[in-house]
């Protein structure tokens, strides 16, 4: 009973003897006694319930505050422990028996408990309980893997009874394995880390890696210690100036497009880009350097950071030199050849369309380059176009870049520095220098050279096609007094009707609109007819006949002339087996074939396709090629040159002389017959020099076994110093003009005394 309780009824009782006594002492009458002692008991049986009342409220308060603790204890995000005084274990949470893979009611048996708890997870002392704050150990789960937990423990109600005082105590664990993984994960990340920052910047000195960075906005360029180290120069900071004037003079148009990329690329991708550059370095010399640079998107549209590492790769370019040089490096001229043009316009293209940065196309021709070469010598030759490539070298000092793309054929790629007439002045420039260095050697012989020339940003899908633009552009002057011309809207008009002619030729070829016209060959010692050239004819419906210089180069742009000299081929030796069937003297059909042909299909299998279904013994077929043909990949040409031969098929080489190489050719080509162009024969009775020309180019001809033929025979008086230099045939209007196949017949007809027509 409460103590309370107690006092109160001895209070009581006192109460009532004290009445009883006083009654008695007193000598009150009994009755009062009797209410007195009544009003007593009536006192102690009030106590008595009041005590009970409040037992019994203090009893469900005890609950309540239990109910109360244990649902707080079930949504608690952590695991928890509720204990009595003597650490018996009352209740656990979900979290707990989740974590440790017990059951609560496993719990209940204290051994499971002392399983999943260290024997010491919980201080004996009380006090020491509560007063050690963030206990860690590791609780043992149910499979034997350890949890590593932290936990606090507080005393959340006491209840004295009986005297005796009775305590709750609640624990709350967290489970730290994550954190633990976590705080693991990043000892290591620093570990490794500082690893690699130590040998990041080992290497870096090692391989000599220098950081260039341009931030948003700024106008220097930034410069680590090693790179500064490496160029030679003694500040963080570099303006742009500095930095150009480093480059290499060649190399200046690549850091005019990296400037560019570097000052107005807004975006970026994250790729990595690359670009290789000569620059002083600290030794004074130019030094090979590769730029690989990243740019970072700039935030809200604003210019882009651009950043990367610069290597100095001197020792592995100068091995890549040493190769470039026999693939890129023109014999003659020792300038860049076309290929190399096409890779560095390609790259400048891409820089183009990144950056706001456009470049004018410049291509050159030597006007009547081949009479030079003619005239004056083929080694002559060769060194007005060695001096051809030291005006562009020196010209483009101050930045540019040069090449030589074919036979007189020259170009130049340089930046827009916005001054329109840049193309003009710097082709100016070259004329006269031209003309000063001709003067020079050749016998105060004036050459000029033509010139066309477009801009980057003018159109063009691709380098290709802007540089065929230019040399559109060139194509239109008539190669004789130093043109220069723009690609611009006329000459773009130009290209479409070449594009319209095109599509027409694809009819006209569908619609047997091509047809052949044969020309002569004639022996010159007996005026014998030894051959036809197969010569093409367009005749449109209408009746007009358009002669084969007209669309012949259309068809070659289009690669629509492998279908049209399939046909030739077939025609050609369809005709002649037919012809040998009525009965002629067997004769040689020659048809002419272009450089595409020779590289865009296997020409080989072309013609013995052909020779089978006409036929026609191979003896009977001779094959025309150029000179230029031969020039675009020699190895690749005589390769082709010599399956073909290999069929029994004849080769001539036709235009002999226009081209510039001459007769280095004839060593190497295997040729049976070679044919002299027109422009030879043309001045051969008024000039001295086109007969000695002409009676060296026979003698060396039939030193090597090769027969020669003159083309564009006009006068007797032609053919007879050809036949006194030796030439052994001959083909021109003045034996006859190509012909349609009927009358052609008839030309054979009265050759050999045939009646055709009986
Ligand atoms: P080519 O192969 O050098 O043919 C000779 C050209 O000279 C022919 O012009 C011929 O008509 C012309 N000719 C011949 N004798 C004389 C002459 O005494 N005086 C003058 N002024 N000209 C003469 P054509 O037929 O107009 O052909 C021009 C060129 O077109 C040919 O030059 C050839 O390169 C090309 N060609 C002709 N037919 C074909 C063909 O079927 N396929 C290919 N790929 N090209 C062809
Ligand atoms: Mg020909
Ligand atoms: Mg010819």
């Amino acid at each position: 009973m409460h103590s309370r309780s107690k006092i109160f009824i001895i209070i009581s009782a006192y109460i009532a003897a004290f009445f009883t006594v006083l009654s008695i002492a007193l000598r009150i009458p009994s009755y009062t006694t009797v209410i007195m002692i009544s009003f007593a008991a009536v006192a102690a049986i009030s106590a008595v319930i009041l005590i009970s009342v409040l037992l019994n409220y203090k009893r469900e308060k005890v609950i309540r505050d239990r109910e109360n603790i244990s649902k707080i204890m079930h949504n608690i995000n952590a695991m928890a422990i509720l204990w009595d005084a003597d650490f018996k274990y009352i209740e656990v949470n979900s979290e707990l028996t989740k974590t440790i893979g017990y059951t609560s009611e496993d719990l209940y048996n204290m051994r499971n408990l002392e399983k999943v708890l260290p024997p010491d997870a919980f201080a004996p002392s009380l006090q020491a309980i509560v007063n050690n704050r963030d206990e860690e150990f590791n609780v043992t789960a149910k499979g034997g893997a350890k949890v590593c937990t932290v936990w606090n423990t507080s005393i959340i109600s006491v209840n004295t009874f009986k005297k005796h005082k009775s305590y709750l105590m609640l624990s709350i664990g967290h489970d730290l394995s994550e954190t633990v993984k976590m705080k693991e994960d990043l000892i290591q990340y620093s570990k490794n880390l500082a690893e690699s920052e130590k040998r990041y910047m080992f290497s870096m000195e090692l391989s000599e890696i220098g950081l260039l960075l341009k931030e948003s906005g700024a106008s220097n360029y930034h410069i680590s210690e090693q790179l500064q180290k490496m160029l030679g120069i003694n500040s963080e900071m570099v303006s742009p100036g500095v930095f150009r004037a480093r480059f290499h003079p060649e190399d200046v148009m690549i850091y005019d497009a990296l400037e560019g990329t570097m000052t107005n690329t807004r975006s970026g991708d994250h790729t990595i880009h690359s670009t290789e550059f000569r620059m002083l370095a600290a030794d004074n010399t130019y030094h090979w350097y590769q730029f690989r640079y990243k740019v970072n998107p700039g935030k809200n549209r604003v210019i882009a950071d651009i950043g990367g590492a610069v290597l100095d790769i001197t020792k592995d370019k100068e091995k890549d030199i040493l190769i470039e040089k026999m693939a890129y490096i023109d014999d003659v001229t020792q300038i860049y050849n076309r290929n190399k043009f096409m890779q560095i316009g390609q790259e400048t293209f891409e820089c183009y369309q990144e950056a706001n940065q456009t470049y004018w196309v410049i291509v050159l021709d030597i006007d009547n380059f081949h009479i030079i070469n003619d005239t004056c010598g083929y080694l002559n030759g060769n060194k007005l176009l060695n001096e051809f490539g030291k005006i562009i070298k020196d010209l483009l000092s101050g930045g540019g870049f040069g090449a030589r793309i074919g036979g007189d054929n020259f170009a130049i790629l340089v930046h827009d520095n916005g001054d329109e007439s840049l193309p003009v002045t710097l082709i100016k420039k070259i004329q006269n220098k031209l003309q000063t260095v001709s003067n020079e050697f050749l016998m105060n012989q004036s050459v000029t050279c033509s010139a066309g020339y477009c801009k980057m940003s003018d159109g063009g899908d691709n380098f290709a096609a802007i540089l065929d633009h230019a040399e559109f552009s060139l194509s239109m002057s008539d190669g004789t007094k130093g043109d220069i011309i723009r690609f611009d809207n006329k000459v773009h008009e130009k290209i479409l009707a070449g594009n319209a002619l095109e599509s027409e030729l694809a009819h006209a070829l569908e619609n047997g609109e091509l047809v052949l016209y044969y020309q002569p060959k004639i022996n010159l010692t007996d005026g014998t007819l030894i051959g036809m050239e197969a010569l093409i004819r367009w005749i449109k419906p209408n009746g007009t006949i358009i002669p084969p210089n007209q669309f012949i180069p259309v068809a070659e742009n289009s690669l629509l002339i492998t279908d049209i000299s399939k046909f030739v081929l077939h025609e050609a030796c369809r005709q002649n087996k037919k012809w040998q069937d009525m009965g002629f003297p067997p004769i040689t059909v020659s048809i002419n074939l272009t450089a595409v042909d020779f590289y865009q299909t296997d020409v080989k299998e072309v013609i013995q396709g052909a020779l089978a279904e006409t036929g026609l013994d191979p003896q009977w077929l001779d094959v025309e090629l150029t000179e230029s043909l031969a020039l675009k990949d020699i190895d690749h040409a005589v390769q082709q040159m010599k399956e073909i031969k290999e069929l029994g098929v004849k080769l001539s080489m036709d235009d002999f002389g226009t081209g510039y190489s001459s007769l280095s050719y004839i060593q190497v080509l295997p040729i049976t017959l070679l044919k002299l162009d027109r422009s030879f024969i043309m001045y051969l009775e008024e000039d001295e020099i086109s007969r000695e020309i002409v009676s060296a180019v026979i003698r060396i001809a039939k030193s090597k076994k090769i027969e020669t033929i003159a083309e564009g025979i006009e006068t007797v008086g032609q053919a007879e110093i050809l036949k006194e230099s030796g030439c052994d045939h001959a083909q021109g209007y003045f034996f006859g003009r190509p012909m349609p196949a009927d009358k052609f017949e008839e030309f054979m007809a009265m050759k050999c005394g045939m009646n055709v027509n009986a």
